[in-house]
């Protein structure tokens, strides 16, 4: 490929997803506040920026994986950000799971400034980052979408362009709503399992199996039986995103309640400390109500 590419982010998600991107031979350039984030992508033939303006200056893609709303504007609208330093044309690809309404913002003001943009949020955890198998849910222009596509082919495997701008993230929002009611009831059947003696591990195996089955259930199971949080997805992290769903669905006038309820569970874990776990600590809410 001959596009270069400016990679924003290189945390968990960030860093596999550019090695991929490197590893396929696209030129790639990364940047991250932390300077830890960018050796696997320069052990992979990556370069290191000092700056974002730096890492954008030449590129034709603009990859962006920072944690929440205000990182992304900062990323882009800073003195020296992207839509100062980066060439004109290049296309701005999001990744990170951030508002559709200050997304749809962005993208406006991008495209007035003559740049290109797609909201381009993820799932499929570190997992699916590491293994280049996420899905990608893409909000921007058909024409966007088909220039990116072989972009997002490298990191992932059910790439879906889901309609105009700020899409991308309603979608996301609502797999965050998704995955934090699965982790919650899967944590509320260990605790229940484990108060009667059942060998969790086989019942979990059997559970699999079922109509109970799910991805939540086969990636975090581990997490919970051995009770090790290391993140994976940190609870502040899942804490943003159940903010993004209830405010967007209260906007719309739509009802989430069973959303609430986890949006309150993933809160209180946040706020006795817990928020640098990965989300399958929400076990250890189920304990605390339970007085274990
Ligand atoms: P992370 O905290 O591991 O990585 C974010 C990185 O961004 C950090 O290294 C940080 O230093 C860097 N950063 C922040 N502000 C910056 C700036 N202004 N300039 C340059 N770098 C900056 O987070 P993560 O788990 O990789 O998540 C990133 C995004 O992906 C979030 O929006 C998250 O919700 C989403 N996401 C995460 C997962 C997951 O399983 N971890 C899965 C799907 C989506």
């Amino acid at each position: 490929p001959t596009q270069k590419i400016a990679f924003i982010g290189l945390g968990i998600m960030g860093s596999p997803m550019a090695v991929h991107l490197a590893n396929a031979g696209y030129a790639v350039t990364g940047f991250d506040l932390s300077p830890r984030g960018v050796q696997p992508l320069v052990e992979a033939g990556g370069q290191a920026a000092s700056s974002a303006a730096e890492a954008v200056a030449d590129a034709d893609v603009v990859c962006v994986m920072v944690p929440d709303s205000p990182d992304v504007k900062a990323v882009l609208t800073s003195d020296g950000g992207v839509f100062a330093s980066a060439k004109p044309g290049a296309l701005i690809i999001d990744f990170s799971s951030i508002r559709p309404d200050i997304t749809a913002e962005l993208a406006r003001q991008a495209v007035d400034l003559g740049f290109r943009y797609l909201d381009a949020p993820v799932s499929g955890g570190e997992a699916g980052a590491k293994n280049a198998a996420l899905s990608i849910m893409v909000g921007g222009s058909g024409e966007d979408f088909e220039t990116a596509k072989p972009i997002f082919d490298v990191v992932g495997k059910t790439i879906v362009h889901v309609g105009p701008n700020g899409s991308g993230q309603t979608v996301k929002a609502a797999n965050q709503l998704i995955v934090a009611a699965n982790i919650q009831a899967l944590a509320e059947a260990v605790v229940f399992l484990e108060a009667y003696g059942v060998d969790t591990k086989a019942a979990l195996e059997v559970l699999g199996g079922g109509l109970a089955g799910s991805k939540v259930l086969d990636q975090k199971k581990e997490n919970m039986l051995s009770r090790s949080f290391e993140p994976g997805f940190r609870i502040e992290l899942h804490h943003k995103d159940m903010g993004i769903v209830t405010s967007a669905a209260r906007e719309a006038g739509v009802a989430v309640p069973l959303g609430s309820l986890v949006a309150q569970l993933v809160g209180s874990a946040r706020a006795v400390g817990d928020g640098g776990l990965d989300h399958s600590a929400l076990l250890r809410g189920v304990e605390r109500l339970s007085g274990l």
